[in-house]
C-alpha cells in the first residue's frame, strides 16, 4: 500500500490490516467518518485481495416471493400488504414451480425465496413447496426465509421449537436460510423502524442455530435510514462476534434503505459516495467473512461495477424478477444477464467466475480450498 496516498489519521488502520490485525469499533468509526474514499478503497482492497485474488463472482439465480401478505407492518417496508389491500399477492405452489421450472431451463443454480410473515398458510404448504422445489432438480439450491420468517414458522404455523423448525425444513430440501431480516440491530432504531419484528439476539439466535447444524448463511444491514454511524458499528461488531463463534457466514450483503414509496419517504437516500464508504469500511471491519457483496438491485449495476474497487468481490446474481426494492421505488432493472455481470466485472479488471450459492466456483476454475470450505463440501 502506498501510504503517501492515506491520510495521516488513517495510517495506524492501514498498518494494522496490512499486519493482518483486528479493528477495533473505535478504527471502524474514524473509517465511517473519513471523506477520503479513495484511501478507504485502498485499505479495503488490501483485504479484497487477500481473501479473494483477482476473483469476482456472480451466482445464476432466481428470486421468488411466494406472497407479501405479513402480520407486520414495517415502517421501511414498501412490500408488505394485508389480505383486503389491493397489492397483495400469494402465489399457488404450482405457480412457483412453473416459474423455477422456467428459470433451470435457463441454467440458474439457486433459487432464492422469501415473503411476508403469512398469517394462514399452513405447514404442510411450506414443507410441500421445498419438497416439490426440491424434485425439480435435486442439484438447485434453494436458499430461502429470513431468520424472522423462521421464527414465524416455528412459532405461530408449525409450532415447534427453532431447531425442529429448521430441521424439518432442510429434510424438505431447504439449502439455506437467507441473511435477510437483520436490519440496525439496535433495539431503539429497531422500534421506530420496524416495531414487532424480534430482537436481535433472536435474528442471531436462529444464524447461530443453523450454523450449529452445519448450515451456512448470509447476512446483511439495513442503512441509510435513522441509524447512526456509532450504531452502524454496533451491527458490524454483533455480526463478527457470531462469525467469531460460528464460522457460518459465508458472505456479507448491506443494502440502502429505497425510501421512496414507504412511510419513510422524507429520508434522503443514501448516495453513492455513502454506499462505497459503508462497503470499504464493512470489508475492512468484517476480517472473519470471507465475501462481500454488491447487490446491484439497490446500487445499480454501474455502481455496484465501481465498487469493485472498494472491497467488493461479488455482484449477486442474475435474479430475474425482484419486487422488495422495487414496490420500494428501486428504479434499477429487474434481472441481468450473466453476460452482463461478466462483462462489467471484466471491465473493472477483475476475472468473472460463475459461484455457488455457498461462493464456492463454478466452471472449474481452481483456487487454493480454505478450511471452512472443506467443511462446507459436506455440509
Ligand atoms: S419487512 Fe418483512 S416483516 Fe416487515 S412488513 Fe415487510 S415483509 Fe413484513
Amino acid at each position: 500500500m502506498n501510504y503517501q496516498l492515506i491520510p495521516k489519521e488513517l495510517r495506524p488502520i492501514a498498518e494494522k490490516v496490512e499486519a493482518r490485525q483486528r479493528i477495533s469499533e473505535a478504527d471502524a468509526l474514524t473509517l465511517y467518518r473519513a471523506n477520503d474514499l479513495n484511501a478507504l478503497g485502498m485499505i479495503a482492497n488490501v483485504v479484497r485481495q487477500r481473501k479473494n485474488g483477482n476473483y469476482a463472482t456472480y451466482i445464476h439465480n432466481r428470486y421468488i416471493n411466494y406472497s407479501n401478505i405479513c402480520v407486520l407492518s414495517c415502517q421501511f417496508c414498501a412490500f408488505a400488504a394485508k389480505k383486503r389491500d389491493a397489492h397483495a399477492f400469494e402465489y399457488a405452489i404450482d405457480e412457483i414451480i412453473r416459474v423455477v421450472s422456467d428459470a433451470l431451463r435457463l441454467g440458474v443454480t439457486e433459487v432464492h425465496m422469501v415473503g411476508g410473515l403469512h398469517p394462514t398458510l399452513k405447514k404442510d404448504w411450506y414443507l410441500d413447496l421445498v419438497q416439490r422445489l426440491r424434485a425439480l432438480d435435486p442439484q438447485l439450491h434453494i436458499k430461502a426465509f429470513t431468520a424472522i420468517e423462521v421464527r414465524h414458522l416455528a412459532q405461530r404455523i408449525f409450532r415447534i421449537p427453532i431447531r425442529d423448525t429448521l430441521e424439518a425444513l432442510r429434510a424438505a430440501g431447504l439449502g439455506s436460510i437467507t441473511g435477510g431480516g437483520a436490519e440496525i440491530f439496535d433495539p431503539v432504531v429497531r422500534d421506530k423502524i420496524c416495531r414487532g419484528k424480534e430482537t436481535a439476539a433472536e435474528w442471531l439466535d436462529v444464524h447461530r442455530t443453523w450454523h450449529q447444524m452445519g448450515g451456512r448463511s448470509t447476512c446483511t444491514m439495513l442503512y441509510g435510514h435513522i441509524e447512526t454511524l456509532a450504531q452502524r458499528v454496533d451491527h458490524l461488531r454483533q455480526l463478527r462476534q457470531l462469525q467469531d463463534e460460528t464460522g457460518g457466514f459465508t458472505g456479507f450483503v448491506p443494502f440502502a434503505f429505497e425510501p421512496q414509496t414507504t412511510i419513510l419517504a422524507h429520508i434522503k437516500r443514501a448516495s453513492a459516495f455513502e454506499q462505497l464508504r459503508n462497503l470499504a469500511v464493512s470489508r475492512i471491519y468484517l476480517d472473519n467473512i470471507d465475501h462481500l457483496t454488491a447487490y446491484w438491485v439497490s446500487l445499480g449495476l454501474p455502481l455496484a461495477q465501481v465498487s469493485l474497487s472498494y472491497g467488493v468481490d461479488d455482484l449477486h446474481g442474475t435474479i430475474l424478477e425482484e419486487k422488495i426494492f422495487h414496490m420500494a421505488g428501486a428504479t434499477t432493472p429487474q434481472q441481468q444477464t450473466v453476460a452482463a455481470l461478466e462483462h462489467a466485472i471484466r471491465e473493472a479488471g477483475r476475472e468473472p467466475v460463475q459461484r455457488d450459492s455457498h461462493y464456492r466456483y463454478l466452471n472449474g476454475t481452481s483456487r487454493a480450498v480454505r478450511p471452512n470450505e472443506r467443511e462446507l463440501v459436506c455440509a
